[in-house]
């Protein structure tokens, strides 16, 4: 009886893991079933709006999702385990990495940001702009947080007479 229970336990748990079958069709998320979701004040700053989100099964590890930034808004600081790929989509933005030189990014530029490297992006000051993001998940993760990007930092990219 006890190993019988333990057989029966072993294959629900194969079901979901071992003995999985190996996805044989593509998948479609029509954008009708998709609901969009706000950032989340302790990692954003302003109005930041994310769709589209997606993350593949294992052993896949691909995720990401279209964000949207009003103007001024921005992501906190953070890192990528494996890295992470923006494609801007349109408006106008700002990316920086620590102690980097912000950068201005607008539609079709594509971005690298290392495994690891501290970095931010969001918007400028005077349009909003929204990218593809992609990253590969590591453990699970696909972003470790940090501290908010504060307007002083932010605001680095304003001073002077622009370029
Ligand atoms: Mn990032």
């Amino acid at each position: 009886m006890k190993m019988k229970s333990l057989i029966t336990a072993a294959v629900a748990l194969g079901a979901t893991t071992a003995f999985a079958e190996p996805e044989r069709e593509v998948s479609v998320t029509r954008a009708s079933s998709q609901v969009a979701t706000a950032g989340a004040p302790e990692h954003f700053t302003g109005s930041v709006k994310v769709q589209s989100r997606f993350q593949a099964s294992s052993p896949a590890r691909v995720g990401g999702g279209l964000v949207s930034f009003e103007a001024a808004a921005r992501t906190a600081w953070h890192t990528h385990p494996l890295g992470q790929t923006l494609i801007v989509t349109e408006g106008s933005g700002l990316v920086q990495h620590w102690e980097g030189d912000i950068q201005e990014i607008g539609p079709s530029d594509v971005v690298w940001i290392p495994p690891g490297v501290k970095h931010w992006h969001g918007a400028t000051s005077e349009d909003g702009m929204s990218h593809i993001a992609v990253a590969e998940s590591l453990d699970g993760k696909t972003v470790e947080w940090m501290e908010h990007v504060t307007d002083e930092q932010y605001g680095q990219n304003s001073g002077g007479d622009g370029e």
